[in-house]
């Protein structure tokens, strides 16, 4: 193991040159951070001791799931439910790149329903698994929803807004401060409860050092390396947010539009590890470090693009498949990963069961429900107002079709209206306001249904 990670710290400055020069493909922030691990001689030995601990519980598990696989009785899960909180913290110019608050509930989403499909092998391109692999193919039946209550209790859609300046450079991808908001990110919400997603401006460390599209760990992880389990959660590029629903959308580029960004990164939050390898850096052959997952073939390097046919792989591996490059947890791009296997979808099941990492975040679905004091026409009428606090503007926007709709009023804590507007189409889902001329305070935005009225406190800062 020792001169494995010897091997790792040498390849530390190839990774910048590789940013540099393929800005485009991807580079998966994890990686960046378990070489800082390795710089730091505590913080090394005990992610060696974890990973020793690591191999040694898969080696278990794949044995036992063989004995249980000879008898006729392979596992299936049953469903995991996960509540899923956003923070976007983004300039106004990013969050309009997304097309707006409207744009960004959308990707939202679209990005729920890719990270869902992907994970219960319900996605369409499933089929493209090569018939080497289709054996091997896992299902971890978990399912992503969006939160519907705050860590109060109160009714609200779990997208959380952290406007920044226009002069906003990223956070790097050891910089924590994305999830801080004394530090100017934005506090998780509980998370023993909910799954926190960071989407924002994501730099490899510095500046001029290319991007990363995400990374990822969970609270465990993090209370053992970092030791503040606060700082679990997925931070996840804001270009690389949702599922490309069509051809204007902005993306980080062509090989993360199918929203299989976050569907790696989740694997890394579920315990997972780069399918060449726990600790090789991308672009770095080596056959020996492994990913320690006993049904994924051993792979000599990272994959990126989109490769076809079989790629061989490390001359002694058993897999006569070649190498596993459609697998989510290699750097393919998203129209080419599409699987977990079997050895994968039981460690990370492993963690949402008793005992697990995440088991905490499965015993908590009733957050993903409108509390049941939410009026009838506030439940009917599914509408998110935000960015909230904003500079005065923000958006109105419904996630499904409303009851009719009259008006829609906007006045200060006084009463006096400041913008009204009359709703003559009762199809149009999306309301733009733009109240950036009033004084900075606390306004009272109320829609005014048919059936009754909902009143929403927004603050103009
Ligand atoms: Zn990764």
């Amino acid at each position: 193991m020792k001169k494995l990670f010897v091997t790792a710290l040498l390849a530390g400055s190839m990774i910048l040159w590789k940013n540099g020069v393929h800005a485009q493909e991807r580079i998966c922030g994890n990686e960046l951070l378990v070489q800082e691990t390795m710089q730091d001689p505590d913080a090394k030995a005990r992610l060696e001791a974890y990973f020793e601990q690591y191999d040694a519980e898969n080696k278990a598990m794949a044995d036992q799931s063989a004995r249980a696989a000879s008898k006729g009785t392979g596992t299936e899960y049953g469903k995991a439910v996960i509540p899923v909180v956003f923070h976007i913290v983004a300039t106004q110019a990013q969050i309009d790149q997304l097309g707006g608050t409207a744009g960004v509930v959308e990707r939202v989403n679209s990005q729920l329903v890719a990270v869902n499909a992907d994970f219960n092998g319900n996605n369409l391109d499933i089929t493209n698994v090569p018939p080497a692999f289709k054996s091997l193919v896992g299902k971890a039946n978990i399912e992503f929803v969006l939160a519907k209550r705050d860590p109060l209790g109160k009714a609200k859609w779990g997208i959380v807004y952290e406007i920044k300046d226009p002069g906003f450079a990223g956070f790097a991808a050891h910089d924590y401060s994305v999830k801080r908001k004394v530090q100017g990110g934005s506090d998780p919400w509980d998370n023993t409860k909910y799954l926190n997603i960071w989407v924002t401006l994501i730099k490899a460390s510095g500046s001029g050092q290319g991007q990363v599209l995400g990374y990822a760990f969970n609270n465990v992880y993090a209370q053992q390396q970092y030791g503040d389990p606060a700082l679990g959660g997925v931070v996840l590029h804001y270009l690389a947010l949702g599922k490309r629903t069509n051809i204007m959308q902005a993306f980080y580029s062509q090989n993360a539009d199918q929203g299989r960004t976050l569907t790696h990164e989740l694997g890394h939050y579920f315990n997972l590890w780069h399918i060449w390898g726990k600790s090789t850096p991308s672009g770095q052959k080596s056959c020996t470090d492994d990913d320690g997952i006993q049904d994924t073939p051993e792979q000599e390097e990272s994959n990126t693009q989109c490769p076809s046919g079989f790629q061989a792989n490390c001359a002694n591996a058993p897999n006569p498949g070649g190498e596993m490059y459609m697998n989510y947890m290699d750097y393919s791009g998203d129209e080419c990963i599409i699987m977990f296997t079997q050895g994968q979808v039981d460690r990370m099941r492993t963690e949402t069961a008793p005992g697990g990492q995440v088991y905490s975040l499965t015993q908590h679905p009733e957050l993903t429900l409108w509390p049941t004091d939410v009026s009838a026409v506030e439940y009917n009428n599914k509408v998110e107002i935000g960015p909230n606090p904003s500079s005065g503007r923000f958006n109105v926007y419904f996630y499904d079709k409303y009851d009719h709709l009259d008006r829609i009023i906007v006045s200060n804590s006084f009463g006096q209206v400041v913008k009204q507007l009359e709703v003559t189409d009762q199809e149009q889902l999306n309301y733009n306001f733009d109240i950036s001329n009033v004084a900075a305070g606390m306004y009272i935005v109320q829609l005014h249904f048919e059936n009754g009225i909902i009143a929403r406190k927004v603050v103009v800062q």
